[in-house]
């Protein structure tokens, strides 16, 4: 027992706790905080109801890690979460990964959410000695970079090095991959890069 406090101190201290005790118990117990007095209230409509659910991919590092995008009826991002039927990362996302529907959505000054203006929507073809950027349609880009590629290959394809050995490689073209592909798509990949062009240069953001 505290020093200076005698039994029959402590026997009027208790006394007193447990009255306040019971006041307390008496009070929680009244009809005025039963459950049918409660205020009601109706619940909104849920968040993400309706929204049309897709499969992706955090973009930023190395992990891979999938998510689910949810988009309303205009096809709008209203809200990412990390996907848990992925082995990689079972429902989580780093803070990073979590902060991903920034990349379509930013909040303005006024506290509202709107698109993000630095996000890039269309193809944009920067000319070889040209200080500006035209704005091109995929219609236009794909076969041009197709174009492209198979005459650099054409150009820069060695069959044999200088010693005669057999190399069949084109130094001319690397290729950067993805965390975010998964073994299938990596494996046409390689097939395309290696099998086709001959490039040897290959690496993506794991570095794998
Ligand atoms: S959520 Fe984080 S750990 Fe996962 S891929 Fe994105 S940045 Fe990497």
């Amino acid at each position: 027992m505290k020093k200076g406090i005698n039994r029959r101190d402590f026997l009027k201290l208790f006394g007193v706790s447990a009255a306040g005790m019971t006041l307390i118990d008496g009070v929680s117990a009244t009809p005025a905080f039963a459950a049918e007095n409660l205020p009601s209230f109706e619940l909104g409509p849920f968040k993400l109801q309706k929204t049309k659910e897709t499969s992706s991919g955090c973009p930023y590092c190395g992990c891979g890690c999938s998510t689910i995008v949810y988009s309303d009826e205009n096809d709008k991002v209203i809200f990412i979460e990390g996907d848990p039927d992925s082995p990689i990362n079972e429902g989580t996302l780093c803070p990073k990964g979590a902060a991903l529907s920034d990349v379509y959505n930013i909040i303005d000054k006024n506290r509202k959410r709107v698109p993000n203006p630095g996000r890039l929507t269309e193809v944009l073809y920067r000319a070889p000695g040209s200080s500006k950027w035209e704005v091109k349609d995929w219609d236009w880009a794909i076969p041009e970079i197709a174009k492209r590629i198979k005459k650099t290959r054409d150009e820069h394809f060695e069959a044999k090095d200088a010693n005669g050995v057999t190399v069949n490689r084109c130094l001319a073209l690397c290729q950067m991959g993805s965390a975010n592909i998964n073994n299938e798509e990596d494996y046409l990949v390689n097939k395309l890069m290696r099998g086709a062009l001959g490039v040897v240069d290959l690496d993506h953001c794991a570095r794998l």
